[in-house]
């Protein structure tokens, strides 16, 4: 039985990405860069890798691929190049919702910052309110880490392309977990590898297609790898784990698991609703990825769920909010409406794709199990709380 429901903060390497990831590093742990034909046939690999990748994304320019050390590096990396070209006061336009290394970026390298809101339910922007005029990006992610809200990324690209606005698309929760072709027709793309089964410390930055855009965009400079992008020795093995991840995660979609997975999610859900009164879920009616339930607890904040659920061997999350008045209040929460004190009864639950119908139940249970130890231990100081 797998306990563990915290996948959209990162998951165990698959047995396919470890394989990959020993093979490079037994047989092609040689430098790409270098002329000997050991490293030819590396620097072959690397390039069939990117083409792979390029692929996946519905993208036909693998130049447009740059291999990063994950999706923090590539988010930064967009604000900072980006910002770089603008004259004059620099304004960007970034969801309400974007995870810090978004968020953060933006207000550090950008003048003007201006916060696209998400509607209060759904969690999800609303592509048509977009205001792009003045602003040199459009930043909006492709699902939402806290509470899985699927945004209309597709519709913001074309509205961004029709305004001549470039737009940037984090999709380090969708990538692994929803088809992830058509990406390409967003500029720029982040994605990371160990949300879906691969290794930590590899992502990837797709670049625009405009070459003349792309041409002068350097992440890092030094030596001429990743097409001049981002100097760097490649971490190929990190690079074919990811990949390999990615062809497992692809074939889960095909064979149309992601909506089996959603029903066991649901049927998590309606047990935990139905047994923990006062309980709700974030979100819970509107477009979200299959594996992830937000849920509002009720009475006692996550920290005291969250200890009890991990003596029972439960693995779940806060997502970033805020937690028994410590640490910064979650922006996504925020957005959603949820005030300081409901921020801190927030428990993200994320399962993965070989998270079963009988874990999503034994969780509802442990749920459940919690509430009622925490009300009966605390009955006389409890007061009735609304969900949020
Ligand atoms: N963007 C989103 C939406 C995320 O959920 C995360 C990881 O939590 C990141 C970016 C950062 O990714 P990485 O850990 O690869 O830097």
């Amino acid at each position: 039985m797998s306990t563990y429901f915290d996948h959209n903060a990162t998951t165990a390497m698959s047995d396919a990405a470890r394989d990959a990831w020993l093979k490079v590093e037994t047989e092609h742990w040689h430098n790409p860069s270098s002329l000997y034909r050991e490293a030819g046939a590396a620097k072959r690999l690397l390039d069939d890798l990117r083409e792979e990748l390029a692929d996946r994304l519905g993208c036909d320019e693998p130049r447009r691929v740059v291999f990063t050390s994950g999706a923090t590096e590539a988010n930064n990396a967009v604000m900072r190049m980006v910002s770089a070209g603008d004259e004059g006061r620099k304004r960007v336009a970034v969801s309400a919702i974007e995870h810090p290394s978004v968020d953060d970026a933006a207000r550090n390298f950008f003048d003007v910052v201006t916060e696209i809101p998400v509607n209060a339910d759904t969690g999800a922007v609303d592509a048509e309110s977009i205001q792009s005029g003045g602003v040199s990006l459009v930043s909006v992610m492709a699902a939402n880490n806290e509470t899985g809200a699927l945004q209309p990324w597709r519709e913001v690209a074309v509205k961004c392309r029709g305004a001549g606005v470039l737009f940037h698309c984090d999709a380090a929760q969708w990538i692994g977990k929803m088809p992830a072709e058509g990406l390409a027709d967003c500029d720029f793309v982040s994605g990371c590898a160990h949300k879906f089964g691969g290794p930590k410390g590899v992502g990837f930055l797709l670049l625009p297609a405009n070459e003349s855009v792309a041409a002068s965009l350097r992440m890092a400079v030094g030596g001429p790898q990743e097409n001049r992008h981002r100097a760097g020795t490649e971490n190929l093995s990190g690079i074919a784990a990811m990949l390999a991840a990615l062809r497992e995660h692809d074939e889960f979609l095909k064979a149309s698991g992601s909506r089996r997975k959603a029903a066991e999610r649901n049927a998590f859900e309606a047990e935990v609703l139905a047994a923990i009164g006062g309980s709700a879920v974030v979100g819970g009616g509107a477009d979200r990825l299959w594996n992830t339930s937000m849920v509002v607890v009720p009475r006692h904040n996550n920290v005291k769920w969250l200890t009890r659920l991990s003596r029972r061997g439960f693995c779940v999350s806060t997502g970033s909010a805020c937690s028994a008045g410590k640490g910064n209040p979650s922006n996504v929460m925020a957005a959603m409406g949820l005030d300081h004190e409901a921020m801190g009864r927030v428990i993200r639950i994320s399962g993965g794709w070989q998270t079963t119908g009988e874990d999503w139940l034994a969780m509802a249970a442990a749920m459940i199990e919690v509430g009622a130890e925490l009300d009966s231990g605390e009955r006389s100081r409890s007061e009735p709380t609304k969900p949020f």
